[in-house]
């Protein structure tokens, strides 16, 4: 699909956010969720249920007198249908807008959002209208800064971020559009007259990538785009002046780390990799002789991937989990799937009571294990259960079905698989392993190329010393990369046999 034209994609984006109400982003600190907002009235609104889903909230909801009651944690917060204030522990409050019950379904003007879950979960809630974005506890934003300078002939725009951003340039008909694809960001453009029909409007236009939307004016010619570091930012420079080529990014040098360039991207069938560092919180999964666990070192792994694959290859990634917290084997694909991500990677360490086992392994699903090995793996690491009882737990509907949406992508799952234990077998000495397949409960959910990779054996005493190694962290890495680059590629190549553009990668 995306081969196609990166700007039909962007133009139906944009147009069908003018035809509904836009959705909502939701950051709690570990996850973003998007939800669908709806005009009620005169008010844009979230559905509740929807709303507080994952956050401990129960809602009783009474239609017959028009109220709910909502409780967290013993604190109590009462709704009333069509009237602008909610009860909070026994206190009235006023909201900005009435909340509204319709169809059995509660729903919450967006500027009342704070009021009502601020007091309902006890934490700081904030809720930012021009990026669409509630934030739920103390989530630190990058700070993006839009400066402006217009002359004569040309117009320099600087996107400047307090944290490292993996820009992401794209021009089409009329406008110029920057990706900014992290969780979130704050935008704050610096006020200054677009004189000289350069630039006609710079618009945040939000969204999964943040997107800031450059307008251009009649005289526009050309851009030319260049990231830099430290502060981390994106300069354009459009040029007014006549000009026999366009100068596009990849053309002009560049200093490392530079955005890939735009037709890259356009060619680029591979847009989004969600990475599930394994285990998590109490579940810290395989332990190393010398206690190293293997949930500290997934993760390790898991960021360092995330801003190689961004940087390298211009990919937008994912975690499953960005820190130390508990994650069940259903919701890491089910947030693969909300990303509509295009490789879902889970990362493990292997452990076996064999001393002398050691080097990398990379699986597909299956529910027949390839080999006793396998069938102890993913029992280790979450299995599906042997059991073809169709009344044993775990064995629901809901769970074939699951299983039916991998099943749709094992081909792609299998030549990933491949591609990455080729590339890894050079660092990971694991030549004789090779690829295998095993029934994992944390690949069954997943709607792409789903693989569960063992990078090497905490429990031979030299690999976990290597696992914890930066150096060797990297390395690990930098084959991930390769495996992935070249997957793509192929992918490409089979979705659009002309395709030729790829971005060489270091
Ligand atoms: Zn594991």
């Amino acid at each position: 699909m995306f081969r196609e034209s990166a700007w039909a994609l962007l133009a139906i984006a944009f147009a069908s956010g003018e035809a509904r109400a836009k959705p909502i982003s939701v950051l709690d600190g570990t996850r973003r969720r998007e939800l669908t907002s709806e005009s009620r009235g005169d008010a844009d609104t979230v559905e509740l249920v929807s709303l507080v889903q994952g956050l401990g909230v129960t809602v009783v909801s009474d239609p017959l007198t028009g109220k709910a009651t909502l409780t967290c944690q013993g604190r109590e917060v009462v709704l009333f249908h069509k009237k602008n204030l909610i009860s909070v522990n026994g206190d009235l409050r006023l909201l900005s807008g009435p909340l509204l019950l319709e169809s059995g379904r509660w729903y919450v003007p967006l500027d009342s959002l704070a009021k009502l879950l601020g007091p309902l979960l006890n934490q700081p809630i904030s809720w930012r209208p021009a990026q669409r974005v509630l934030l739920i506890g103390n989530v630190r934003l990058p700070r993006v800064t839009v400066t402006t300078e217009v002359g004569a002939d040309r117009a320099r725009i600087v996107l400047q971020s307090t944290e490292k951003i993996p820009f992401q340039v794209r021009q089409g008909e009329g406008l110029v559009v920057v990706d900014m694809p992290v969780e979130a960001v704050e935008v704050a453009f610096q006020s200054e007259r677009l004189t000289g029909g350069i630039v006609e409007a710079i618009e945040f236009r939000g969204g999964p990538d943040n997107t800031v939307a450059i307008l251009l004016g009649p005289r526009f010619r050309g851009v030319r785009a260049q990231q830099l570091d430290e502060p981390s930012r994106m300069v354009l420079d459009i040029e007014a002046a006549p000009l026999a080529t366009l100068p596009m990014p990849s053309a002009s040098p560049t200093p490392a780390g530079a955005a890939p360039a735009t037709e890259v991207r356009q060619r680029w069938s591979l847009r989004t990799v969600v990475i599930d560092p394994g285990h998590g919180g109490d579940e810290v999964g395989a332990l190393g002789p010398t206690g190293t666990l293997e949930k500290d070192v997934t993760l390790a792994i898991g960021r360092k991937l995330r801003s190689a694959l961004a940087n390298r290859l211009g990919i937008q990634v994912f975690l499953t989990r960005e820190g130390d917290q508990a994650l069940s084997l259903d919701e890491r694909a089910a947030i693969a799937n909300n990303y509509k991500a295009d490789v879902f990677l889970s990362i493990h360490a292997n452990a076996s009571r064999s001393q002398d086992a050691r080097g990398s392994e990379v699986y597909f699903l299956s529910y027949h294990p390839t080999d006793d090995e396998s069938r102890r793996v993913a029992l280790a690491e979450g299995s599906l259960g042997t059991s073809s009882d169709p009344t044993a737990p775990g064995s629901d509907l809901a769970l074939v079905l699951w299983d039916m949406a991998q099943a749709d992508h094992l081909e792609e799952s299998s030549a990933l698989a491949s591609r990455l234990q080729e590339a890894l077998a050079g660092v990971t000495g694991s030549e004789g392993r090779g690829v295998k397949q095993a029934p994992f409960r944390v690949l069954v959910g997943a709607t792409m190329a789903a693989v569960l990779l063992e990078v090497a054996f905490i429990s031979h005493p030299e690999e976990e010393k290597l696992l914890v190694s930066d150096a060797y962290q990297n390395k690990v890495v930098t084959a991930i990369v390769d495996g992935i680059a070249r997957y793509g590629r192929e992918r490409a190549q089979r979705l659009d046999p002309r395709s030729v553009a790829w971005p060489s990668h270091r």
